[in-house]
């Protein structure tokens, strides 16, 4: 089952993925179809298992994923005071070494095959990062965090930060962006308006647009960080308006949360084609709002989901989109909103296909098509089917299940080029 590029979803009850040897999908056909001769060295019979286009998670943080599920209902700053800065500041090379090849294969498990990341504020801690994601498998864009206020980095001098900043981010652009035929990405990372200065803001979206990295940061997540931004910027029109003065909006920009946004702001986005990582179980686990994510479609804001690890309690792209899914029932509900609601189709989409086309990767993954890498996963819906042997073979049906009784171990396993990730 997979959305494809043309706009509906494909499903095949007793279908085959063609893989060549180097890792494209040549064709995705009925099993009985004839086999093309340049796939038919191995086959892999999965069935009854379903297999879907891997998950593309736009936004977590690596440093933070011992603390998941911690910290429920706190604010947004008080959280990252009290939960997060301490665990990033220790976010060392030996830390990464441990944590980061435990992420990778923890978002494999989940069905996640790409991962847009922030690490810690240490070049030699997101080189560990990168290293591991390159032995693991996984496709993954990570940056290192920029912060020059607000820092839990006690060993550098205000006056240096900024530059040494910029230099590290570069060093790690040089190493690993476009690594392993793009595969690996970097994306420069200020961590948000209340963390960074304008000169860090518009020096790094300048470094981001000279070297073709991404650039992604924070916006509009909680009501309590936009008093703070508006206050320490009084010149701009609103949040949106910080970054866009720093010359981050377009579509390298990879926006998180962006849930409190005016009418101006939501046509800022789309006029820049600027892209939001959508977060909704971040959103409600730190109470922080709900985005009218029916508005933003319809003004064309490119949208994609993130679990945001550790704000986010799981891995699962599965779960996020439950708690979108969710999330979007109650403000139908409380607003009377007509828009048309997401079915289980849209959320998949969203969770794969968007995902790869705000990132621009969309020739490259986000569905199974000919042409395509082969980045897939294999769940196994049996398990999501409330009265066993009773499945259904509708793919609507079927992919409710798989959002709304999800589980762990309905996951079996993740291929990114073709080739299977440890979990
Ligand atoms: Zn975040």
């Amino acid at each position: 089952m997979t959305p494809v590029d043309a706009g509906h979803t494909a499903y095949l009850s007793d279908g085959r993925l063609d893989v060549d040897a180097e890792g494209r999908i040549t064709a995705a056909v009925a099993w009985s179809a004839p086999a093309d001769e340049r796939t038919s060295q191995s086959i892999i019979d999965l069935r009854p298992m379903l297999l879907l286009p891997g998950m593309v998670d736009m936004h977590a943080h690596l440093p933070q994923l011992p603390n998941a599920g911690l910290g429920a209902g706190l604010d947004l700053l008080t959280w990252l005071d009290r939960y997060i800065f301490p665990l990033e500041r220790g976010f060392d090379e030996g830390a990464a070494d441990v944590v980061a090849p435990q992420a990778f294969r923890a978002l494999a498990a989940a069905g996640t095959t790409t991962a847009v990341l922030y690490g810690a504020v240490y070049e030699g801690s997101l080189d560990r990062c990168f290293t591991a994601a390159e032995a693991h498998g996984i496709r993954a864009v990570i940056g290192k965090v920029m912060m020059d206020r607000l820092r839990y980095d006690p060993r550098v001098g205000d006056s240096e930060v900024l530059e040494l900043s910029l230099r590290q981010s570069q060093n790690l652009i040089e190493r690993w962006h476009g690594r392993d035929n793009g595969r690996l990405q970097y994306a420069v990372s200020p961590r948000f308006a209340v963390s960074c200065s304008a000169d860090m803001l518009r020096e790094s979206a300048a470094l981001a647009a000279a070297t073709g990295a991404y650039w992604q940061t924070h916006l509009a997540e909680d009501r309590h960080e936009i008093d703070e931004v508006l206050e320490l910027f009084p010149d701009a029109q609103d949040y949106t308006d910080v970054y866009g003065r720093a010359g981050g909006l377009g579509e390298r920009a990879i926006l998180a949360h962006a849930i409190h946004l005016s009418e101006r702001e939501i046509e800022r986005l789309a006029d820049t084609r600027s892209r939001v990582a959508h977060c909704p179980s971040s959103n409600l686990f730190l109470s922080s709002g709900a985005m009218p994510l029916a508005r933003y479609l319809e003004a064309g804001i490119s949208v994609g989901l993130g679990t945001d690890f550790a704000a986010g309690p799981d891995l699962s792209m599965f779960s996020v989109m439950r708690a979108g899914a969710f999330t979007q029932s109650g403000l139908r509900t409380m607003l009377g909103e007509t828009r048309p609601s997401l079915s289980p189709l849209d959320w998949l989409r969203l969770g794969s296909l968007d995902g790869a086309r705000a990132l621009g990767l969309d020739d490259r993954i986000g569905s199974l098509e000919a042409g395509k890498e082969a980045d897939f996963i294999c769940v196994d819906p049996r398990v999501t089917s409330p009265v066993p042997g009773q499945e259904t073979d509708d793919p609507a049906d079927v992919m409710s299940r798989l959002i709304y009784r999800g589980r762990p171990d309905m996951i079996r396993g993740a291929w990114v080029r073709g080739k299977m990730l440890d979990t």
